[in-house]
């Protein structure tokens, strides 16, 4: 489809039967924003392979990242009053192209401040849910710069993270500022700002670079680390996409790492922060073992609900989830944050080590509770059910034994937790 090579689905049989394997978009999760399919075993005649490839042609994007880099160049060669940019097509525009875009609403006076930070002119995508951009409010952006610094890394590989690039992009034009970014993002966009070596059209779903083989050049060459300069990457995935098609990915940009070094790094892995939801950390860990989740918590700026709760509003739920020793991510005491010596980590102030589990438990950043019959920490709001056997909340409606698995017929999960599944 447009955004790269499809994925492969299983479409769910009911009961004893199989499911039958499909392939369809790697990023959209809705038909309505990209309707590829095809049955895995399915003959496609050379005239729709035709058609497809027509229909993936026009559908990119109207300049190349190359031209975009040439109207760059003229554009900010323009006096201020002639620099424009079109809100509807999300387009710098020359004075030639005023014409076309008459009837658009267009911003005007484009500052070289303004360029420096695109993710403040372009909007965020929201359409769809999958390709929603939630921008890290400038406190936690500063905060994850500072770490990566204090880390001593001198590369950031920016996954899914145009604000911590273009952070590190404006403060690289200062002296004495010696890290750098490469962002690797599906959004277009930023081609009109970033040049060729600091930005790739990418979508981290399916590993594909837009840019071909050039591009895994460019991204390949920003990994190899000489004189010590060391990298980590940086991501934040959409929290609605697939966490294996992810980590999958994830594991092909660390091959990438590892290869740009003959001798080997002796088993290590690339340097890591994976920025995702906490309730997604079993999942993460699935495919990510060396990964631990941090207390620190993310805050966003056009996300209502993800912002810092001082005044009573909720806390984010959004985690760093790391490679690297758990110590060595220092949490600012000023936000609450404190060291647990026996879990040798920084916890949230209300995360209080229990005794009985011997670590401190907390997800949420709440004091949790030890249930002795679920054997460990629980949310506050829960109360143990002997229905149930477990806790949950105390007005649950206590599972039926009778509501089996949609997928194979068992009692005991739903079918998003089918065990038949996941070997698919
Ligand atoms: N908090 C980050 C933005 C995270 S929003 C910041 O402030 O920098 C998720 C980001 O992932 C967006 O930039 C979005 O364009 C990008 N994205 C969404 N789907 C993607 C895909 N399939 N491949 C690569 N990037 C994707
Ligand atoms: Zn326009
Ligand atoms: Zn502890
Ligand atoms: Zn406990
Ligand atoms: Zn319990």
């Amino acid at each position: 489809c447009p955004i790269g090579p499809a994925l492969l689905f299983v479409k769910a049989g009911q009961g004893k039967e199989e499911g039958r394997r499909f392939y369809a978009c790697s990023a959209c999760r809705d038909r309505k924003d990209c309707n590829f399919f095809q049955w895995e075993d399915e003959k496609v005649s050379e005239t729709r392979l035709a058609a497809r490839e027509e229909y993936n042609r026009i559908h990119q994007p109207p300049f190349t990242h190359s031209q975009n880099m040439e109207r760059y160049k003229n554009f900010v060669l323009l006096p201020l009053s002639k620099r424009r940019f079109c809100q509807e097509c999300q387009q710098l525009l020359l004075p030639a192209e005023w014409e076309k875009h008459s009837d658009h609403q267009f911003l005007c006076d484009i500052s070289t401040a303004q360029l420096k930070s695109p993710s403040q002119l372009l909007y965020p995508l929201e359409n769809k849910k999958t390709n929603a951009q939630y921008l890290f409010a400038d406190r936690s952006c500063q905060f994850l710069l500072d770490l990566i610094i204090d880390l001593g890394f001198r590369r950031v590989l920016s996954v899914g993270t145009p604000r911590l690039h273009e952070m590190i992009q404006s403060k690289a034009s200062q002296e004495d500022f010696k890290v750098r970014s490469l962002l690797l993002d599906i959004d277009f966009r930023y081609s009109q700002f970033y040049t060729e070596d600091e930005f790739c059209h990418y979508n981290m779903f399916n590993h594909y670079f837009f840019g071909g083989e050039a591009a895994r050049e460019t991204c390949k060459k920003f990994l190899y680390q000489d004189n010590g300069e060391r990298v980590i990457m940086v991501t934040d995935p959409p929290f609605g996409g697939l966490v294996e098609a992810l980590a999958s990915s994830f594991k092909k940009l660390m091959a990438m790492w590892k290869e740009t070094e003959k001798e080997g790094r002796n088993n290590q892995e690339m340097p890591m922060f994976w920025i995702f939801p906490y309730f997604f950390e079993s999942r993460i860990l699935e495919f990510f073992p060396s990964l631990n989740m941090m207390d620190y918590q993310v805050d966003y700026d056009n996300h209502a609900l993800y912002k810092h709760g001082k005044t009573g509003r909720r806390q984010s739920p959004v985690r760093i989830f790391t490679n690297l020793t758990p110590s060595t991510i220092v949490l600012p005491a000023e936000e609450g944050y404190r060291f647990c010596a026996v879990c040798q980590r920084y916890v949230s102030s209300g995360n209080q080590h229990c005794e009985i589990c011997n670590s401190c438990t907390s997800k949420d950043g709440r004091r949790w509770k030890h249930c002795v019959l679920c054997k460990k920490c629980v949310k506050p709001s829960w109360f143990h059910c002997n229905n149930c056997n477990c806790c949950a909340l105390q007005n649950h409606a206590c599972e039926k034994t009778d509501a089996g698995c949609f997928v194979c017929g068992k009692a005991g999960h739903k079918r998003s937790a089918c065990p038949s599944l996941s070997r698919t």
